[in-house]
């Protein structure tokens, strides 16, 4: 079996390298391979968009009428 590995599976943000990097999981956190900082999923700035994201798809289902 070919062990298909996604990009943004494999990589999270890390705060303190500002970029995605990968990262050491341990029981409930990771941390950043090169400077050991905790990481996570998404950058400030990236959540915010996908917080975004999902907000003007609910708003544009709720604003689109059946006629
Ligand atoms: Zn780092």
């Amino acid at each position: 079996m070919n062990p298909s590995v996604n990009y943004y599976n494999s990589k999270k943000y890390c705060p303190s390298c500002r970029e995605y990097v990968r990262f050491l999981q341990s029981m409930d956190e990771s941390f950043c391979v090169a400077c050991g900082s905790k990481v996570r999923l998404f950058s400030t700035a990236d959540r915010q968009a996908f917080l975004d994201g999902l907000k003007a798809d609910k708003e544009t289902r709720k604003n689109k009428r059946v006629s």
